[in-house]
């Protein structure tokens, strides 16, 4: 068969457990179908169970879980908050819409995550916060970032948008910083659609986000009995998922143990069956600290150049394989260069690893002869100098 009468091999593709279309028709029976019903609670507390996170709040993103964060840290205008450039503008986009400033700082050139080393020059009097993206799931060296927030009293978030299920020093990524957020877009390895959370550490702000999350209204505590009205009593916006969303999520979380065994077989057979050919080329395989586990969500290359990058992308996609690129780097990108600020001298090390990265597909359901084919694809494409 010729390549280009074989199926297309995309990127990724949701991968349903069985059990969605039980669930979400058991919500529409049982209703209500608003937010905070039963399939949330479900879902919150497999959540909170995966991450050892004292709570959790269903939200409609990720996205919306980091507008969250900087409502409930008071963020505005005067205020800076420190973040990677290698990352989805959401990261930073939250705040900057609160009229604070993100300030860009350059990524490792391992793990692609916030240079630690670099976090502590980036720190001025208005600095308010620190987040973090554990970029594939490696983790962030999360305890020399917790002692420079300390030191400077800042806040620290988790964007854990990739890391549900991995490890920093056998403690669960979301579960170190004070707030940690999580995705169910359906890129990510536990999906809904459209969907994230807000996980508390520390207990702090969870109250408060119970209003601001529910229209600034005190709904939840009516709810719970412990007031006889519900009223308008912060600022807010509605940022709960529909019951059926929560209801399809319920059914992911219930799997998880089995997604992720899927998805790490396809990972470890991508890391031993490439090995050798990316060793030969200096083509750079995911770097993976031994204080690290990481979950299985990306896989990604380094070619030597952007041009190779280019060519190898090209060459799958003639063999009916998408793998992409990923992160434009936000430092230079129109709306960083409008609304944030660019820590030490730029971000050489995210400007290169941007223009050389390569994603191979990545999911739960990749049959095993889509594999081969995705492997002997990049197994046949050499390098140029
Ligand atoms: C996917 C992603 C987001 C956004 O998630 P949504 O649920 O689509 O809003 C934010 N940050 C990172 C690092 C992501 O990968």
């Amino acid at each position: 068969m010729s390549a280009a009468s074989q199926p297309k091999i995309p990127f990724n593709r949701t991968f349903l457990v069985g059990t969605e279309a039980e669930y979400m028709q058991r919500a529409m029976q049982q209703g209500p179908l608003s937010g905070d019903g039963p399939f949330t609670s479900q879902a919150s507390s497999l959540l909170t169970k995966i991450v050892g996170a004292s709570a959790a709040l269903l939200t409609t993103s990720c996205t919306h879980a980091l507008d969250l964060t900087a409502i409930l840290l008071e963020l505005g205008p005067g205020d800076e908050v420190i973040l990677p450039s290698f990352t989805f503008c959401s990261t930073a986009n939250a705040y900057a819409l609160r009229g604070a400033v993100p300030v860009f700082v350059d990524c490792r050139p391992d793990t692609l995550n916030i240079d630690e080393r670099l976090i502590e020059a980036a720190v001025t009097e208005r600095t308010k916060a620190i987040v973090v993206v554990h970029y594939a799931g490696v983790a962030c060296d999360m305890d020399v970032i917790m002692a420079i927030a300390a030191r400077h009293g800042l806040a620290v978030i988790e964007d854990n948008a990739h890391g549900l299920g991995g490890k920093y020093r056998g403690r669960a990524l979301g579960s170190i910083g004070g707030m940690a957020t999580q995705s169910f877009h359906e890129t990510k390895n536990i999906q809904c659609g459209e969907g994230g959370a807000l996980l508390f550490n520390d207990p702090t702000h969870l109250e408060r986000a119970e209003i601001i999350r529910e229209k600034g209204t005190n709904r939840t505590q009516f709810f719970r009995g412990m007031v006889d009205k519900y009223r308008w009593i912060d600022i807010g916006s509605s940022f709960l998922p529909s019951d059926l969303l929560a209801a399809f999520l319920t059914a992911q979380l219930e799997a998880f143990d089995d997604i992720q065994a899927r998805r790490h077989a396809v990972w470890a057979a991508y890391d031993q069956r490439l090995a050798d050919w990316a060793d030969a080329q200096s083509i750079v395989r995911p770097h993976v600290p031994d204080w690290c586990e990481h979950p299985a969500h990306l896989y990604y290359l380094l070619l030597p150049d952007l041009q190779n990058r280019q060519q190898l992308m090209q060459h799958l996609s003639e063999l009916g394989i998408y793998a992409p690129f990923h992160y434009q780097p936000l430092h230079n990108a129109p709306a960083g260069v409008q609304y944030g600020r660019t820590a030490a001298d730029g971000c050489p090390v995210t400007d290169d690893v941007a223009d050389r990265l390569i994603r191979l597909p990545l999911f739960a359901g990749l049959a095993d002869e889509d594999l081969e084919r995705v492997i002997n694809g990049v197994l046949s494409y050499r390098v140029t100098r």
